[in-house]
């Protein structure tokens, strides 16, 4: 029989790296400040009415115009160089192991306003079931001419509602389909959505209003806790803790805590599933 499934959500930036993908390499090789960079790309959207991941997007293009070459294969090697919090590296494995411990499939799955192009050159790329990002369509000599996905916080949410059906494909229309509650893949309550700020909160507050479990996270290196305690204070998140993936950890322990809830929830909602069928 398939184990039920426990999906554990991230959010990109700030959550399992602690700066801005493009702050880690790209905007500095075009020259800039990277202050200047977002100062210049939000200016860009306001003035504009333009969404806010299509301006950096467009602005990411110009200014490789001379610069460099925006192939898939550049934003690989910039994903490779950006850094993780301690323990992401092994995160995974570790919580998968855990999961099969007590009869949990453990995913994990991105939803970012990145790009995801960056994402897949990151070493931790193969432990996602799937990578949700912003992402740029490349013409016939592989270099980035439009968005071909952009995420923004809102849009995020409808990837939770892809993997708690199992319609995973962007552009599969199935997503909006009826799945009665028995044939949902991942019912939101066995979902874990970890996050660390504004473009997050649509999420948490989706997944917590439906029994799931979100986290905010902050940078352990700067011990500033304003976001998450507003987070919680306003209700879209029930725990937060340190950025901090090594073993042994707060967020390790909750994690653990979760699954060790998962396996109860399951054997209840089984006891459930039995006694419905008995019904004939
Ligand atoms: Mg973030």
């Amino acid at each position: 029989m398939d184990l039920p499934v426990l999906a554990v959500i991230y959010d990109f930036d700030k959550t399992l790296s602690p700066d801005d993908m493009q702050a880690q390499g790209y905007i500095q090789s075009v020259g800039y400040d990277v202050a200047d960079f977002w100062r210049e790309a939000n200016g860009l959207a306001i003035e504009n009415d333009m969404d806010g991941n299509l301006a950096y997007m467009y602005k990411m293009v110009k200014e490789a115009e001379g610069n460099l070459v925006l192939t898939r294969r550049a934003l690989a090697e910039y994903g490779a160089k950006v850094e993780l919090y301690h323990g992401v590296d092994t995160w995974f494995d570790r919580i998968n192991a855990y999961g099969k411990e007590h009869g949990i499939a453990v995913e994990h799955y991105i939803i970012s306003s990145g790009l995801r192009e960056m994402i897949e050159g990151t070493a931790i790329a193969k432990k996602f079931t799937r990578i949700y990002a912003s992402s740029f369509y490349f013409n016939e000599r592989g270099v980035a001419v439009w968005p071909a996905q952009t995420v923004n916080f809102t849009s995020k949410t409808q990837f939770l509602f892809r993997i708690e059906k199992g319609v995973m494909e962007v552009n599969d229309p199935a997503v909006n389909e009826h799945f009665p509650p028995d044939q949902l893949r991942v019912p939101f309550r066995n979902m874990v959505y970890i996050g660390d700020s504004d473009t997050d909160v649509p999420c948490m507050k989706l997944v917590s209003a439906r029994g799931g479990h979100a986290i905010g996270v902050y940078d352990p290196r700067r011990e500033d806790k304003r976001k998450v305690h507003k987070m919680l204070r306003d209700g879209r998140i029930r725990y937060f803790c340190p950025a901090d993936f090594g073993e042994g950890t707060e967020l390790e322990q909750l994690l653990k805590s979760i699954v060790e809830a998962t396996e109860a929830r399951e054997i209840l909602e089984e006891k459930h599933r039995a006694d419905i069928a008995d019904l004939g």
